[in-house]
């Protein structure tokens, strides 16, 4: 199994989860999912996006100056999610104020984009987590891999048909398309061991 159960809150915490020291989490590496809302760079590189629980957070990419880091060449484009690996969480330095989360500018490179929202990401991987625990059905049509011979999708790998016909229906109507960036992406960032 290679896809990582992303309804665990101790491996995908939620912003205000994060810890203040990443050493002392439970689980490590853990990773923070955010949906991409916009670019905030000031002085640092600087996203705002929205967590699992649709609450807003900026993330700061600590000692890069404000081209230190070129948002869209590493996939971290507005309405993509991106997985921010041990993200520590700065309070705010007075009370009223939000705190943000930190990402040393040095593993800046660790932070990968998902091409999708946040909430498809989530119920793409585990989708893809429960069908690697059983053995080939086709997507669509649900033929067993005993009855017919099913093909994988060359673009992820991670859905299988039993015909032309359930490609292209599960490409279309069942929205594959974007899924199969989702799936790839997730196999990248979480390569099976
Ligand atoms: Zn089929
Ligand atoms: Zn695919």
């Amino acid at each position: 199994m290679s896809t990582p159960n992303f309804s665990d809150l101790s491996l995908f915490p939620t912003f205000a989860t994060c810890p203040e020291d990443p050493s002392a989490h439970p689980t490590k590496p853990y990773y923070l999912l955010g949906q991409i809302k916009d670019d905030m760079t000031i002085t640092k590189p600087t996203l705002v996006l929205s967590d699992r629980e649709s609450s807003p957070f900026a993330l700061v990419f600590d000692g890069l100056d404000r081209d230190g880091l070129d948002f869209k060449r590493a996939g971290l484009k507005k309405g993509h999610t991106a997985v921010i690996p041990d993200g520590r969480q700065v309070p705010p330095k007075e009370e009223g104020k939000r705190g943000f989360v930190s990402v040393e500018g040095a593993r800046a490179g660790e932070v990968k984009g998902i091409p999708g929202p946040l909430e498809k990401v989530l119920r793409v991987a585990l989708e893809l987590r429960v069908r690697e625990g059983e053995e080939g059905r086709c997507d669509v049509c649900a033929a067993a891999a005993e009855d017919v011979k099913l093909k994988k999708c060359t673009g992820c790998k991670g859905a299988s048909y039993c015909s032309k016909e359930c490609q292209a229906a599960g490409w279309s109507k069942e929205g594959h398309k974007e899924a199969c960036g989702i799936i790839r992406a997730i196999k990248e960032i979480w390569p099976k061991k």
